[in-house]
């Protein structure tokens, strides 16, 4: 059986992910902003100390709803008995213009003050990459690790090209998270925005239009430089994309699987359900079970309606099956019995204490 419960991160993602017998092996994809971060904290500390092996651990790229909870949650805190996390996978400041002979423990010394980085330094840091670059090489056939307990992990991305276009805002992008990580206020700034526009679809021809509205492409570095992972366990496959960029994804997919869209259980939508990384490619790439989208919606009122709209009308697997980690004001209005029916959707939506939770395979 596997296990994958998608927390409640605030506007961010925090996926944990257990499997086999017993539930036996598990593996941790970000932790959200600062205060999800020391929500997940408790949840370690609540686990008997032997159930405190990862393992693999994945912070997919610097922005804060993403970094900040490791930083809070094992960084910037006292360590916590028994945890072991075998391979910790994330892309640092000397990871972006990687070059193997520079010998990467020298280049670290040049991630002064970046809290993460220092911590990870001395531990198992992209083991399965020999401290390299966790990326995937576009003129390398891909290939698949090997965790404990039957689980494989493919890196779709970045690739080293969107990981160097992260060096010169770099800086930053790692200032910006950490001034909000130091923002004890970061709860209350953004729940005043919370009310949102209404939107009304009438018919088909509506929702339709809605999702063929054009509308712009992600180009932040950052989101760019997002490690992309196809998780594949027994007959489930999931794919988990950051907040990559849809064109990667494409690209990636097509790769992977070039003849025919690739068969996925769940996806984890890139950026939180925003239509700068949904197209209609990304979504006809694939045969999807289910569509999750992570985030709780009140500082970037993420979903997008085109986005959401977008998958409904485009999923090739009926009825689409939409996922939302927590209930929001922006997400609740796809809540709709009427819209279900005439739209061909359904929805899950998880609770803000535990998230969405999804089991697949059989349970023993
Ligand atoms: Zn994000």
């Amino acid at each position: 059986m596997l296990k994958v419960q998608f927390l409640p991160a605030r506007e961010g993602d925090s996926i944990w992910l257990q499997w086999g017998k017993d539930s036996a092996f598990q593996m941790l994809i970000d932790m959200g902003t600062a205060k999800t971060g020391r929500t997940i904290r408790k949840r370690l500390e609540s686990l008997p100390e032997q159930d405190r092996t990862f393992e693999l651990v994945v912070v997919t790229h610097i922005d804060c709803d993403h970094i900040n909870g490791a930083v809070s949650a094992l960084a910037d805190n006292e360590p916590i008995p028994g945890l072991n996390i075998k391979d910790f996978w994330f892309n640092g400041l000397s990871h972006l213009d990687y070059k193997q002979d520079v010998g990467s423990l020298e280049e670290m010394g040049a991630v002064k003050g970046e809290m993460l980085g220092r911590w990870l330094k001395d531990r198992s840091w992209n083991v399965h990459f020999n401290g390299g670059p966790v990326c995937r090489d576009p003129s390398q056939p891909i290939s698949t690790i090997d965790l404990a307990g039957g689980m494989q992990v493919t890196v779709l991305g970045p690739t080293p090209q969107r990981l160097k276009q992260l060096l010169p805002t770099w800086q930053k992008e790692w200032q910006e998270a950490i001034a909000k990580y130091q923002d004890e206020d970061e709860d209350s700034i953004f729940e005043a925005l919370g009310a949102s526009k209404k939107l009304s679809l009438r018919d088909m021809r509506a929702l339709e239009n809605l999702a063929n509205k054009k509308t712009p492409i992600d180009k932040s570095p950052a989101n760019g430089s997002s490690i992309s992972l196809l998780i594949e366990y027994e007959n489930t496959r999931v794919l988990l994309s950051g907040d990559a960029f849809a064109s990667d994804l494409v690209e990636a997919i097509n790769t992977l699987s070039p003849s025919e869209p690739l068969r996925l259980n769940a996806f984890k939508l890139p950026h939180h359900g925003s239509c700068k990384n949904l197209s209609r490619e990304l979504i006809q790439s694939v045969i999807c079970d289910q569509w999750i989208i992570s985030t709780e919606g009140n500082r970037f009122q993420h979903p997008d309606d085109e986005a959401v709209a977008r998958i409904i009308y485009h999923s090739k697997v009926r009825p689409a099956r939409l996922g939302f980690n927590i209930q929001s004001e922006v997400n609740q209005r796809w809540n709709n019995d009427a819209w279900r029916e005439q739209f061909d959707y359904i929805t899950d939506y998880g609770d803000a204490e535990e998230g969405l939770t999804i089991m697949f395979g059989p349970k023993h």
